[in-house]
This record gives C-alpha cells, structure tokens and sequence, in this order.
C-alpha cells in the first residue's frame, strides 16, 4: 500500500501513450465543443480500459496527498481531493449516464464489472488512514485556518465523509463495511436490470377491436405502432410503460383488461423467478442496518437523515403524520365519490385500485367537462420544451440555442447551448424525451460534467434531462399528457440547478445538496406549468397555433384540487413504506411482502389504492439514492410552494425575485446550510400552509 508520488509516472506514461494512439478517448481531453463527450468516438470495449486507468490514476493521486512530506493543509488535502480522479469521473459520468437512458447487455455487463472495484476502491480511499489523519488535524484546528464559509463547507463535508465512510472503524469492523459495500452495489444493479427486464417483458395484445372500447384514438395508433414494430401488423399491443399504461387505465372500457394491466404493472419483481426482487432488497435493508450498526447509528435512516435538513426518522415520520391525516380523509372522500358513479351507472361491484384512473378521468369530465386528451393538443413537447426556455430567459435573463455540431449518443436526443443575456457560456443541455427498450423508465436530470472553478480554471457544466414522455406517431408529433408536462418542467428546474451553479468545488456544486433540498428548484419550476399567464406563452395548438383558450385554462384553475387525496395518499404511502424498511433496528430480512402488507396497514391506506411503488420496483429507494429520502419531494414543496409565493407576491416574472432566487439558491450549491440559504432569499423560514392549501387539505 505504500506508494510514492514517483509512482504515479509509469502511470502517466501508459495514459499518454494510451492518447498519442487515439485509441480511447477518455484518455484526452475531448476535442469537441465545450469539451463534450465524443459519443461518436465512445464505444463500449473503451469503458473498461478507462475505468482500470481511472482507478489506478486516483489511488496514485490519493497516496501522493495522503504521503504528502509537508504538513497538511487546506490545499494540499482539501483542494487536491477535489481536484484529483479526472480520469474516473470523466468515464463515470458517460458510463452511467448511458447505462441509464441508453444501455445494452455489454453495458451492464461492464455495470456488474466495474461495481465492486469502484467500491472497494472509494472504501481505500475513506478508509485510508493516513489520509483520515491528515483531514482530521485540519479539522480539529478549522477555526484557526482563516476558511470561506464555502471552503469551511467543504472540510467539514470531507471530514464528515470520511467518518460515514468508516475512517474511525477497526480493521475487523472496516473489512466488514468493505463487503457490506461491495455486496449493496451489486445488489442494486441487479435490483435495477430486473425491472427493465420487467419492464420490456410484459406485453397485452390485442386481436378484438371491441377490447379498444373507450380508448382514444391516439392511444389506438401508438398500440398498433408498437405492435407492427413487434410484428404483429393489425394488432394492438399495449405495455406497462407509462405512456402505454396510464391512457389504458385511464379510457378502457374493459375493467377485466384494467386489472390485467394494473396487475402487470404492481408485481413487476415479484414473480418468484429469475427477476423476482423481494430476496435482492430486503438483503439490501439488512446490509444497510448492519452498515449503520457499524458506524453506530441505530438504523439506516438514522445515518441517512443526519445529512439531510429533516435530521431524524422522528421528525420524518412527525412531518409525514401531519400531511397523512388530513390527505386521507380527502382520499376516502375522492372513493366514496367514485363509488357512487360506479353506482349510479349501475355497476355491481366495489371501486378497485385498476378502477381509480377510469373513474376519476370520467368524474373530471364530467364536474368539470375536462379530460386529459382535450389537453394534449396543446401540449406538444417542443412547445413545453420551448416553454420552458422561455421561463428561463424571463426569469433569468439567459438563452437556449440549438447546436447541431455536438455529438449525441441517441438520434432522440437534441442539443442546447445555455447562454447568459450577453451571450456568454453557460453551459450545454442534452433532451432526451421518448421511451426505448434501453431506457430506464421514469425522468430524471443528470451531469456529464459538473461545475466547478478551481484556481480560477472555469469548468462549465454539461447536463441532461431524460424522459419517457409519449413518443410522436405516424401522423401526429408528440403530445404530453398534463402530467409529462409537469414532469418536463420539473426536470428542467434541476437542470437549472446544475447549469446556473456558481461554485468553486465540484463536491458542493450544482445538484450536490441535501436530498430534501434538491427537489426545491424543479418542483418550484411546476407552479409556472399551470398560470393562466405562462399557459397562454407557451400552451399553443400544434396545429393551429392558437394559444389554449381561456375556458380550458378555467376548467385546468377549477379542477387543479380535482384529485388530489388520491395523488398524496400513493405518494405517502410510498414514503412510509420507505421510511419503514429504513428504520429497522436489525438485519432480520423480513418477508418483503408481508412486510409491506404490514407497512400499509399501520398507516391504513384504503384497499382502493396501492401505494405508488411496491417494494419489488421501488427502484428510488433500491437503486436510486432515495433511501430513506422519498419523502424528500413533499418535504421539498413545502419550500417550493413558500418561495413560489414570493412571486405571487412580486409578480410571476419579476426579474428582482428570480435574480434573488438564482443567487441565493440555485447557484450556491451545497455551500451553507440549506435553511440559511432559503431564509436569505425568502427573510424567514418556510410555512407549512402554502402547501396544505395547494393540496385541498385545508
Ligand atoms: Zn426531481
């Protein structure tokens, strides 16, 4: 283990050489605009080579910080950490990206690969002693070291890092945490493969044209798309990817074809065979109580929350109560309502979970003369995405033009350079809207680079917005259900996140913030969505152009609560059920469905919904860095409905406020303290009323 900085040059040796041949080219600098990946250049017998390098690369850089002969410093061990592993972060970041939006078997191949020397590798790093040594003189004297407040954040993250990493730990107890570390990683791959396999498998054809009762026609074309691209020319297949299954819950007239969608979709992973999930997670819950049993905290949540702004499952579970009781009286209310059509149209039977989305589509049709499919036309996905843009420039001033000459790694993806007012860099955005077989369902934001600017050296971030919003047919482009456009704001407002980062570290820039402060600015970005005065900037007719006229944008106002219980009691209860398998006190490995059974009958969610992720394909928890954090999102809208106040205050657009905004929060990363940064751009602390008010709960 013991290595000098001389060592690093055989190293160095190989990368040169590795890049005078032009063989791979994570080994250089991308020769690209704005230095973006060269997905043209990458393929996939390059990621391994990279990765090895980039391992090899970062542990010479750490043994030289950790053996560094001076005395540490601020710069030689803080800022050196930060500046060191460039090669691996820049494999990283194009590697899980696309294992994401665009994978295939070699890419999770090399997933499985490269999972256990990435995390036996962080653990040296955490656990190297020598280095831990030298992080906690610095922070034992950090008052004495004349730091910024965004310098002090970083030493006390890094030190804190080390410590939730196992710095303090014996041999014995660090060579446990290894495994526990290696196995979680690995089971979070395969936790994460058996639901897109899930995801692609199953498939409900249909031959009779009288089983497409009550569908849409557009919901009609898509499914015989997809079963033409199938080979099933004349058919209808419908699948349990979003866009598929909620029109078909929503409009079909076959309640017996709704519960054989809705069953599909709920037990993905459950299945008792080769993708069955229930043994991969609740190994996961164990190891990870084992993992803060170790690091002396009672349970998973415990050691998660202490990063966050809710520091503890008390006040998670106290926070969670005071939203579930009054959000379950409007739910019960909402399936009373249901039932009662159900009933008056003469239905002999008791509203099911598949009924829900059918019931209530016709009930809002029918209080409020709307349905989804009224929307859609005004809703065509480069109108939101220009939308969007254009709530950017009037808020911040800043630009979005079209680069063509950037490569791209999918022919759905499209290119944006960001822009301030005068036309300085910004940094680049990547659309990726329509759902393929290699993506991962869901939405997301992710980063190809982040910002930072280390001794002045201005690194612009490159960032992604991915989707699996409904995809354009034959004869019409794509049109977004209300919901997609939500969710394309919503992802947007991350974007922004990372795109208007002001920092100096790349561990504290951008998106790096608490996990209940990161859903801040892209859930504030939904309240723009549905104004009377951004609908009429943005919702226009595909075909006529025409802006949404008024009495649809009354009937959106008037059914805004329309709902509502419905959509928060799925949410919770999804949230308690993560809260729940995080607070286990001891690796027991329960039955994961009884447990869940249990889970829901403690809080006591009604029969007429499930919650919105079951444990076998509750993939946020169990392969996307949510653990014990989905209740971050409604925690979040407490601060998003607060601070979108202050435009309603100032006015929707005003430049003052959004100015204070972007300098206040979304450009200053995890650099303070969240709730100081919040108070700083709203004068006092969030209120809770903004939020049961926007919800119909008060
Ligand atoms: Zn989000």
């Amino acid at each position: 283990m013991k290595h000098s900085t001389l060592m690093m040059l055989p190293l160095i040796a190989i990368l040169f050489s590795c890049n005078r041949s032009g063989q791979n080219p994570f080994f250089s600098e991308y020769e690209t605009p704005f230095q973006t990946p060269p997905f043209q250049l990458i393929h996939e017998k390059h990621y391994m080579p990279a990765f090895k390098a980039g391992i090899r690369q970062h542990k010479a850089e750490i043994q030289a910080i950790a053996n560094n002969p001076e005395a540490p410093t601020f710069v030689n061990t803080f800022v050196a950490l930060e500046k060191s592993g460039e090669l691996l972060t820049r494999v990283e970041n194009v590697f899980y990206n696309l294992n994401s939006a665009n994978t295939s078997d070699r890419l999770q191949k090399i997933a499985k690969d490269v999972a256990p020397l990435r995390a036996a590798h962080y653990d040296d790093i955490l656990m190297n002693e020598k280095l831990f040594q030298r992080i906690k003189t610095l922070y034992d004297i950090r008052e004495n070291l004349g730091l910024t407040v965004e310098q002090n954040k970083l030493l006390e993250k890094q030190y804190k890092d080390f410590v939730r990493g196992g710095a303090n730990l014996d041999e014995e107890k660090k060579e446990r945490l290894r495994q526990i570390n290696e196995e979680l990683s690995m089971l979070s791959l395969q936790f994460s493969e058996n639901i897109l396999a899930e995801n692609n498998r199953f498939e409900m054809m249909i031959e009779d044209e009288g089983d497409l009762s009550g569908l849409p026609e557009d919901v009609v074309k898509a499914a015989a798309e997809t079963a033409a691209e199938r080979g099933h020319e004349g058919k209808w297949v419908f699948t349990i990817h979003k866009p598929s299954l909620i029109p078909f819950l929503q409009y079909s007239d076959r309640r017996h074809l709704r519960e054989k969608m809705f069953m599909a979709y709920i037990n993905k992973g459950n299945h008792n065979d080769d993708l069955d999930n229930k043994a991969i997670l609740t190994k996961m819950a164990a190891l990870r109580v084992e993992r803060a049993n170790l690091l002396g905290y009672p349970t998973h949540a415990d050691y998660i929350l202490e990063e966050n702004m809710a520091k503890t499952p008390e006040q998670v579970y106290d926070f969670l109560n005071r939203i579930w009781t009054p959000a379950l009286k409007v739910a019960r209310q909402e399936a009373r309502d249901l039932q009662a059509m159900i009933d008056g149209e003469g239905g002999d039977f008791t509203l099911e979970p598949w009924d829900w989305w059918y019931y209530s589509e016709k009930l809002r049709k029918a209080k409020y003369d709307l349905d989804d499919e009224m929307l859609r036309p005004y809703f065509q996905m480069e109108n939101v995405r220009k939308g969007v843009f254009d709530l950017a420039t009037r808020l911040y001033g800043i630009q979005f033009e079209k680069r063509t000459d950037i490569p791209v790694y999918h022919e759905d993806v499209t290119v944006y350079e960001v822009k301030e007012a005068d036309g300085s860099h910004i940094g680049i955005l990547y659309t990726d809207y329509f759902p393929r077989a290699s993506k991962r369902g869901g939405a997301w934001m992710n980063e190809y680079r982040s910002q930072s600017r280390i001794d002045g050296v201005e690194k612009t971030p490159v960032v992604c917005n991915i989707g699996n919003f409904s995809k354009p047919t034959a004869e019409k482009p794509s049109l977004l259900s209300l919901d997609e456009t939500l969710t394309l704001f919503h992802e947007f407002g991350h974007a922004l996140h990372g795109l208007l980062s002001n920092c100096t570290y790349p561990s504290l820039s951008g998106t790096n913030v608490a996990r209940d402060f990161v859903e801040l600015p892209s859930q504030i970005m939904e309240n723009w969505a549905l104004e009377p005065e951004m609908l009429k900037i943005y919702a226009t007719h595909y075909k006529t152009g025409e802006p949404i006229p008024d009495d649809l944008i009354k009937k959106i106002r008037q059914s805004n609560l329309f709902n509502q219980g419905f959509a928060t009691v799925e949410y919770m209860a999804a949230s308690f059920l993560d809260m729940d398998w995080h607070t286990l006190t001891s690796p027991e490995e329960p039955d994961a469905i009884q447990f869940e059974n249990e889970s829901m009958e403690r809080i006591g969610l009604i029969p007429q919904i499930a919650v919105r992720y079951r444990s076998p394909y509750f993939l946020h928890i169990f392969a996307g860095g949510y653990s014990s954090g989905y209740y971050s999102y409604i925690w979040a809208e407490v601060l998003d409905k607060d601070a979108f106040q202050a435009f309603r205050e100032t006015g929707l657009f005003n430049r003052e406020t959004a100015q204070s905004f972007r300098e206040n929060i979304i450009s200053r990363g995890g650099t303070e303290d969240p709730m100081v940064l919040y108070k700083r751009f709203r004068g006092r602390e969030p209120r809770i009323q903004p939020l049961l008010k926007g919800r119909g709960l008060i």
